[in-house]
């Protein structure tokens, strides 16, 4: 899938998270709830930085664009140390290491570890990174207009307005983990969910996605995971323009309002 879907689809999936969680009798206070649903959309796009035109590798100028090279090259590296018998052989990193479970939780621990050990600016960098991807990817050419210094403002400054929501009693930086010192420890939960949602919307298309390595299916131990091939799409076509993106905006609706006891 493209930019814009794989972030509308993780704000989506944090909402039925929100939804899920009230239902359970941990309801999300609302910054929770859309601090959340911005760094899943967010983290929605982080896979494709293996991929060198993908919106996040364009995101920081010359810092993404470093970062891409790099990953690219060890997700190839890592691809041709653990090739099953089965697995064909490649030419790029593309759609290997990143889009994996195992990539997922490691992200996602990592930046848990960081917002309890590292304090205030660690939890602020975290929220800019993913507040930026969530402009490139849910306004997509709307942000491409403007220039990337202002998207660079405007997360700096969303960032520093939402932890100073957050922090405030009741509002959420304690929520789900409550003991002192665990607050913020659930930034990681909506960035592991960005990029299994990432890796769902990729299964989806023609060429599928590893998200099992490294667990072996067959003789492949980077099965790409998919559909029936009938029911597979090509990205950016209008499958995903006209018929899963609209659904993407309804089921992200009814999982707000449901998260917020409204339904
Ligand atoms: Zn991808």
């Amino acid at each position: 899938m493209m930019g814009p879907a794989h972030s509308l689809s993780g704000a989506a999936a944090w909402l039925g998270v929100g939804a899920a969680a009230a239902a359970a009798g941990h309801t999300m206070p609302w910054p929770v709830l859309v601090v959340g649903a911005l760094i899943c959309a967010g983290a929605a796009l982080a896979p494709d930085l293996d991929h060198k035109s993908a919106t996040i590798s364009r995101a920081f100028g010359p810092v993404s664009k470093g970062l891409c090279e790099i990953v690219d090259k060890l997700s190839y590296s890592v691809y041709k140390a653990t090739k099953g018998p089965g697995d064909p052989r490649r030419t790029g990193g593309h759609r290997t290491l990143t889009h994996t479970w195992l990539w997922a939780v490691l992200i996602g621990g990592g930046a848990s570890l960081a917002a309890i050990t590292g304090g205030r600016w660690a939890v602020l960098a975290i929220l800019f990174v993913h507040l930026v991807l969530a402009v490139e990817g849910l306004l997509w050419r709307a942000a491409r207009v403007s220039s990337d210094i202002l998207v660079w403002l405007l997360g700096a400054t969303s960032a520093w307005i939402l932890a100073g929501v957050l922090d405030q009693p009741g509002n959420g930086s304690a929520w789900l983990f409550t003991e002192p010192g665990q607050e913020y420890l659930w930034l990681g939960l909506p960035i592991v969910l960005g990029s299994l949602v990432h890796c769902i919307g990729d299964a989806l298309t023609i060429s599928g996605c590893p998200i099992l390595w490294p667990i072996p299916l067959g003789r492949k131990r980077w099965y790409p995971l998919g559909p029936p091939k009938f029911m597979r799409f090509r990205a950016g076509s209008w499958v995903e323009i006209k018929v899963l993106m609209p659904a993407f905006m309804v089921l992200g609706g009814v999982g707000a309002a449901a998260a917020l006891n409204f339904i």
